[in-house]
């Protein structure tokens, strides 16, 4: 792909994502609301079944993780106790002409001003980027609180409940995926960096002695993760952090980045946590929050391993990593989303040739039934059948299924692959094995 392509490449897919009923601006019909994002149709489907596939990896096929599903607002101490009112800060500078602010990382030495071209800009002020909301109903009686800032805080909280609820013993992990919310200096870039989205978190708690082998553990499995699926290998990396730039109580961090058009970004972050966040926690309430080891009577504050990733980043990450302009010759050419199976929001389309053969559309409709019993599957019955291939491959469907006249005589469809875009007649009862 040439820089060009690669310079519109985002812009393609934030139309493409509009168009299908991917990504939608949130309040459009008002002009929108900076990083606000809705799911369409497709999206929802895409981002439910991105959900899935982590909730799989990281809790189904495990014994030693189990999930929870936290409130986003907690007793507003908490926040105190994680550091976020002090610390959860962005460096800002503003350009003294526009008026339009940046954070400070994105504007280099001697820059312009993006929106204006000034070269003159304020000194950097710090920027709490929590959202700050009230509870309780009597005017004089409200007390301020947040939305959690991290999904992960709720885990901490929930910790010395999951381990008297439950059989878990060190070492094991909690997994959440859950909404947080920035008020984000700059967002953009699609749900690139917006201000409600999604994380994924798993922290795994450790007997201190063990955490240099599960930090090591923890960071090959999210890279396989992601590997696992992404199209793109060479799109995937390590970054470490610098060690001036470690929070005081991390010995270690990585991210792991995906090569945007715009250049390396965060996909997600592999934390050495230590004993940080439950022994703040422990001090801000007064609560114990060691641990005893059953097997010993050892008692000590579990380490963390943390790996917390963004839902709605990783969705916007494989569009661009599925996205692909093929030339079909004679003047011919498709867009299609070449997305792994297992994400794309439908997994097969049915297409009735005619609407108007009753024969045939019930044919069809008893294949959607029978289908939809153990996948997501999709009625098309508009247009030409190229359309509706067109269609299905802008959407990332990996297969159509036609109903045509050949079907009445012998029970087989035609089952078209959208990568190859080849056709094979299947027999009606082989769908199943096939599709699998
Ligand atoms: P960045 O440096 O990009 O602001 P971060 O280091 O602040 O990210 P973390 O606090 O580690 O991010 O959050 C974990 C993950 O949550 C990130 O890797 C990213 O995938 C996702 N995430 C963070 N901020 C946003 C945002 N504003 N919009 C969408 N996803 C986000």
């Amino acid at each position: 792909m040439s820089d060009t392509q690669k310079n519109d490449l985002l812009e393609k897919v934030t139309a493409l994502a509009k168009r299908r009923g991917i990504v939608y601006p949130n309040s459009e019909i008002y002009g929108g609301i900076g990083g606000f994002y809705d799911y369409g149709p497709v999206g929802v489907e895409m981002k439910n079944n991105l959900k899935r596939y982590w909730w799989k990896e990281m809790v189904d096929k495990r014994e030693d993780v189990v999930g929870i599903d936290g409130a986003i607002i907690t007793h507003p101490k908490v926040w105190e106790a994680s550091g976020h009112i002090q610390n959860f800060t962005d460096e800002v500078i503003e350009c003294k002409k526009c008026h339009q602010r940046f954070r400070t990382e994105e504007i280099a030495d001697g820059q312009k001003c993006p929106n204006c071209g000034s070269q003159e800009f304020t000194e950097p002020r710090s920027y709490n980027i929590l959202f700050e909301t009230e509870v309780g109903v009597l005017e004089n009686a409200k007390t301020k609180a947040y939305l959690r800032g991290e999904a992960c805080q709720t885990i901490y909280l929930d910790f010395k409940n999951v381990v008297d609820s439950t059989r878990m013993q060190i070492p094991f992990g909690i997994a959440q995926i859950g909404k947080a919310f920035r008020n984000e200096i700059t967002p953009g870039r699609l749900t690139f960096r917006s201000r409600e989205f999604e994380q994924w978190d798993m922290q795994f708690f450790v007997h201190p002695n063990d955490m240099e082998k599960w930090f090591e553990y923890w960071k090959e499995k999210r890279m396989d993760f992601y590997k696992s699926l992404y199209r793109k290998q060479e799109n995937l990396r390590f970054k470490q952090h610098p060690k001036d730039k470690l929070v005081f109580y991390a010995k270690d961090a990585y991210d792991i980045e995906y090569k945007t058009p715009w250049g390396w970004a965060e996909n997600e972050g592999i934390h050495w946590r230590g004993d940080y966040d439950l022994t703040q926690h422990s001090k801000f309430s007064g609560k114990d929050l060691s641990y005893t080891d059953p097997r010993n009577g050892e008692k000590y504050i579990p380490w963390i391993v943390e790996t917390s990733g963004g839902v709605d980043r990783t969705l916007l990450m494989l569009l661009l990593d599925a996205y692909e302009e093929e030339d079909l010759g004679e003047g011919k050419s498709r867009t299609v989303l070449k997305v792994h199976p297992d994400i794309a929001g439908y997994k097969v389309a049915i297409f009735p040739l005619v609407s108007n053969k009753e024969e045939i559309v019930n044919k069809a409709r008893s294949i959607f039934e029978l289908l939809s019993e153990n996948i997501k599957v999709v009625w098309d019955d508009r247009g030409n059948i190229g359309k509706r291939y067109r269609y299905q491959d802008e959407i990332g469907t990996p297969y159509c299924i036609t109903v045509d006249y050949e079907t009445l005589e012998n029970d087989t469809v035609t089952v078209r692959d959208r990568d190859t875009m080849e056709q094979e007649r299947v027999k009606i009862v082989d769908l199943d094995e096939y599709l699998s």
